[in-house]
């Protein structure tokens, strides 16, 4: 595995590149299982697989967690070695966006609902590193967590509106042995607050389950979940919400396919979950292909 830091050195190395397939997979660092299992796709679908690790000023809020985001670059290259990472991108902040940086791209759908209505200018920060990526990287496939579910949409969007020649791949979420989404955050967690953060979980299967009974009502859902929630586990709900995927538009009766999210606050960690489901209530697993 190659380590590189700068954005120069990425686009020669590239550009040695240029009749390989690339699978790329951006993250924010702090490996777990669930950044591994999109490397492990990506390594079994491409020549080449590219990691990058940049946690992004630009999609954290001022009152956000960017300065204590967990780190630990050492670890994560070992790791990202392991699973088959052929080059790994660590760019500075300066490298990406130097002082004379005065681009301000905006995404204005699919992000007045779930996290984009609770952190305001949040996608506008993913889509702008994210262009920047994929020019650097020049993936043919890029490999996305649906995990961060509203995140895959609005890629989808980007992609597709500004006709990158990138194929979208988005993998299931990767869960700890209860059932809690595996998340860098989760280390923030005290041990009770670890102990009860299954409720989101528990919650979105309950909420399943009505829909699987045969339930099409949005609204009624939406409350057992967040009441669920609210009995399991001392959390601030941010939201529960149930939109159309992966429009993220509302609707009353569930006839398409659809995802129940939700996102809660512990003392020092917001986490959020979700279930993408067919109208049946059958999970939705992965989303796109790998192609050439
Ligand atoms: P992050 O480092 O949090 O920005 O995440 C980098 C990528 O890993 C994103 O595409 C996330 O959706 C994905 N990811 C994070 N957690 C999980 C998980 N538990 N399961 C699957 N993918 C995940």
């Amino acid at each position: 595995m190659k380590t590189i830091r700068t954005v120069e050195q990425m686009m020669s190395k590239i550009n040695t590149l240029r009749d390989k397939k690339i699978g790329f997979v951006p993250t924010m660092g702090y490996l777990h299982e669930g950044h591994l299992t999109l490397v492990d796709e990506a390594r079994k679908e491409n020549d080449i697989v590219v990691m990058s690790i940049f946690v992004n000023p630009l999609q954290f809020g001022p009152n956000e967690d960017f300065e204590r985001y967990p780190r630990d670059e050492a670890r994560d290259a070992s790791l990202a070695e392991k699973h088959g990472v052929d080059l790994l991108f660590l760019p500075s902040a300066d490298q990406m966006y130097p002082t004379d940086f005065s681009i301000k791209m905006k995404i204005t759908s699919k992000t007045d609902v779930l996290c984009g209505r609770s952190r305001p200018g949040h996608f506008d920060g993913v889509i702008t590193v994210l262009t920047k990526l994929f020019h650097i990287v020049q993936p043919t496939n890029a490999y996305f967590g649906l995990k961060d579910a509203q995140q895959f949409a609005v890629v989808q969007t980007l992609i597709e509106q500004l006709n990158f020649p990138i194929q979208l791949v988005g993998i299931p979420t990767v869960r700890e042995d209860d059932g809690l989404a595996k998340s860098s955050r989760n280390v923030y967690l005290s041990v009770d607050e670890r102990q009860e953060a299954i409720s989101l979980y528990k919650g979105l299967l309950h909420g399943q389950k009505r829909i699987q009974d045969g339930i099409k009502d949005a609204k009624t859902i939406e409350k057992e979940v967040t009441s669920f929630i609210k009995k399991h586990t001392t959390a601030k709900i941010d939201y529960v919400e149930i939109l159309t995927y992966p429009n993220l538009t509302r609707t009353e009766t569930i006839n398409e396919q659809i995802i129940i999210a939700v996102a809660a606050f512990y003392e020092k960690a917001r986490l959020i979950d979700n279930l993408i489901l067919e109208k049946d209530g059958t999970i939705v697993s992965r989303i796109g292909e790998g192609g050439n």
